[in-house]
């Protein structure tokens, strides 16, 4: 075992995160519900979802014969919702090819929907206890740092540089302690600002802290200016109720219940008699708001629009009429929550 991991290992069983609610289990489907949450999700953010997830859909069979609709009401607000439809795919995969039971073949489990290497290797860890690599955000931080290594990790060379030396760590033995240390090191004391490098275990062999070059690792991504895109909501209002669509199965919000959208610049009343066949008498519009996507930033202007008369196209495939407070249990991204908890104050 290298001096690293030996170190790590017994600083994680001393210091590390013990009581987590998808810790002190090795059922697969336990753990990788977690990993998959985690993925790009804070631990704070995840624990109250993970155990209403978990309530709801408590083995992969309960995941497999809900609705589409129903898993992403439970991720709504996490975000990442491809995440979502993954882990719902996954579930079928695994009652109609693997009998209903998750699958121990690591090339097997990193062949479901959703899971990449570093979560196959984490699940194979803490459910078979298996030898295997994990490299996510927080482990290439703190590689990067402890072996001083150049260049930003989302490059294919310095990724695969990374991965190499992930395997070259790996213990023989105690994989849950050494793979849930990494990951609590890269967690907590090894934050991405303010690292707490005087009571880390890898100190005295940490090539960043000796070069006093801590806050410089890992190198940054090379910055670009974020795209911006606007977009106007139309929220259609009769009476207390709003309507939705459902969006396309992928891309952004794939799945998901949202406002319809037009550019900016359009002329929405006349848009919404071809598309909707409504006559619509336009509101005061709502504060802009904007919601940072992975590659881009989306400014949106919510516009209130009072349906006069009957509704001519109701009831269309995809689309819903419901009160606020329905809407706001739909499964629905977070500027639509937003804006639907701005109605309700303004009791619209
Ligand atoms: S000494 Fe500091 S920079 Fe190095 S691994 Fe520990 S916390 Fe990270």
């Amino acid at each position: 075992m290298t001096d690293f991991s030996s170190r790590l290992i017994v600083w994680q069983k001393q210091h590390g995160r013990h009581d987590l609610p998808w810790q002190n289990t090795t059922d697969p489907y336990a753990i990788w519900v977690s990993e998959i949450m985690l993925q790009q999700t804070q631990v704070t953010a995840v624990i109250g979802y993970y155990s209403k997830f978990m309530q709801r859909f408590p083995t992969i069979a309960a995941l497999a014969d809900a609705t589409q609709d129903e898993v992403l009401q439970h991720w709504s607000g996490l975000g990442y919702y491809s995440r979502a439809r993954n882990l719902h795919n996954a579930a079928q995969t695994i009652m109609d090819e693997h009998g209903g039971v998750f699958p121990q073949d690591f090339a097997t489990i990193q062949a479901l929907p959703g899971i990449g290497r570093s979560t196959a290797a984490a699940i194979a860890s803490f459910a078979f206890n298996q030898v295997q690599t994990i490299l996510d955000g927080n482990v290439k931080r703190v590689l990067a740092r402890h072996f001083a290594v150049e260049g930003w990790p989302g490059t294919p060379k310095i990724e695969k540089e990374l991965w190499s030396l992930a395997e070259s760590l790996l213990p023989k033995t105690e994989m849950v302690a050494y793979t849930q240390g990494l990951m609590d090191l890269g967690a907590t004391l090894c934050s991405r600002s303010r690292p707490q490098c005087l009571n880390c275990p890898l100190l005295a062999s940490c090539q960043a802290y000796r070069q006093q070059r801590v806050n410089q690792l890992p190198t940054p991504k090379p910055r670009k200016a974020t795209p911006e895109k606007h977009t106007i909501m139309l929220i259609l209002l009769q009476g207390d109720s709003v309507m939705l669509e459902k969006r396309p199965p992928s891309g952004i919000w794939g799945g998901l219940w949202s406002f319809p959208e037009l550019e900016q610049g359009s002329d929405y009343t006349d848009i919404v008699q071809q598309r909707f066949g409504m006559s619509v008498c336009p509101q005061k519009a709502l504060p802009e708001l904007s919601h940072a996507f992975t590659h881009f930033k989306l400014h949106i202007t919510p516009q209130p629009l009072q349906v006069n008369g009957p509704l001519a196209k109701t009831g269309e495939p995809g689309q819903v009429w419901l009160s606020i407070a329905d809407a706001l249990g739909a499964a629905i991204p977070t500027p639509v929550r937003k804006i639907l908890q701005t109605l309700l104050i303004e009791g619209t």
